[in-house]
């Protein structure tokens, strides 16, 4: 992980077309037109799309008002479209670490751009030092846009408390495992003890779609996870409809389509633009295969 912080290594990535091929596996391209022909492909395949500019940590108020303007362009060009969309953001990347007042009002003008486009937004969660102000900023957009969702990692210790917090405010929850390198205070250490967490949030998270008060998105590419979802869902009778599967665009591509034909809702995550690196390198420490993915992407 130390390899997404590096800026010398981000300056070659940027520069060198070898490494840009290979993270064609990852994202169709760095243009935003080029995320939404794929999208449009996948779009008719049966389904939904959530897109991404690539960015966090923006340190200018000027560069986070870009980000805004951005996605204010973007949900005019997915409406029309007419693709079956919605938007994911980092609060970083809207100016979090500037200013927790001025990222609030960005995500409510995008939450309302989302809602007058019958979209919706989303947003990601970053590092652990990140999670009570996303919180916070989340139940804000809630309030004011009920399709509006977060992401919460079951990699977190403090994750279950979050979730009773969250569940009178009817959340819409994107469960994942969680992407980035935390200290073991506060994250578990073992993939196992993160998959048992997983499980254990996710049937919380059924409960509360059979009552009603959550709507549960599992975004996860582990298939027999999600197969154990699927049957405590149905012996509990919480019908296809009441939660969603959401996975990354390139991975698992098959899979997604199956899962469309059993009924259930599935959706892709595009990634697009220029500031990929540091993301990209989290999808490889993900999957060490996929470093020779791009071995093979730079000799083959
Ligand atoms: C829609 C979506 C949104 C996400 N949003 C966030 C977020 O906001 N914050 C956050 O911290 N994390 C986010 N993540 C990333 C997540 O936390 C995990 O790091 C990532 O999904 C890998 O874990 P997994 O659940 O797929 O399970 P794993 O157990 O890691 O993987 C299960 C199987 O999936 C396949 N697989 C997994 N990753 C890859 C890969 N990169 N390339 C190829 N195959 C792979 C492998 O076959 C693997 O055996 C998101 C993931 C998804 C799908």
């Amino acid at each position: 992980m130390a390899a997404a912080r590096s800026r010398r290594l981000n300056d070659f990535a940027l520069r060198s077309k070898f490494v840009k091929r290979a993270t064609r596996k990852f994202m169709p391209g760095e243009h935003a037109d080029d995320a939404l022909a794929a999208g449009a492909t996948i779009a008719a395949s049966g389904r939904g799309l959530i897109f991404t500019q690539l960015g966090e940590a923006i340190t200018s108020a000027a560069a986070a008002r870009a980000v805004r303007d951005h996605y204010l362009r973007f949900f005019d060009q997915i409406h029309a479209l007419r693709l079956p969309a919605q938007v994911s953001v980092k609060p970083t990347q809207l100016g979090l670490d500037l200013s927790i007042a001025e990222c609030e009002r960005h995500l409510l003008a995008l939450a309302a751009k989302a809602e007058e486009t019958g979209s919706a937004l989303w947003l990601d969660m970053e590092d652990s030092s990140y999670v009570d102000r996303t919180l916070e900023l989340y139940v804000t957009l809630l309030r004011n846009h009920p399709s509006s969702g977060v992401a919460l990692q079951a990699y977190l210790r403090r994750t279950p408390d979050d979730l009773s917090r969250l569940m009178p405010v009817k959340p819409v929850i994107r469960l994942v495992k969680g992407a980035y390198d935390e200290p073991k205070a506060v994250a578990f250490e073992k993939k196992s003890d993160t998959d048992r967490a997983y499980y254990s949030l996710a049937s919380t998270l059924l409960d509360g779609a059979r009552e009603g008060v959550c709507t549960p998105v599992f975004g996860t590419h582990d298939l027999g996870l999600i197969a154990r979802i699927a049957a405590r869902a149905a012996v509990s009778d919480v019908g296809k409809d009441k939660y969603q599967i959401h996975m990354l665009y390139g991975i698992r591509d098959a899979a997604q389509r199956r899962l469309v034909a059993e009924g259930h809702i599935v959706k892709t995550l595009i990634s697009y633009g220029a500031a990929w690196y540091r993301w990209y390198m989290r999808r490889l420490a993900e999957r060490p295969a996929n470093v020779l993915f791009v071995f093979k992407s730079l000799f083959g």
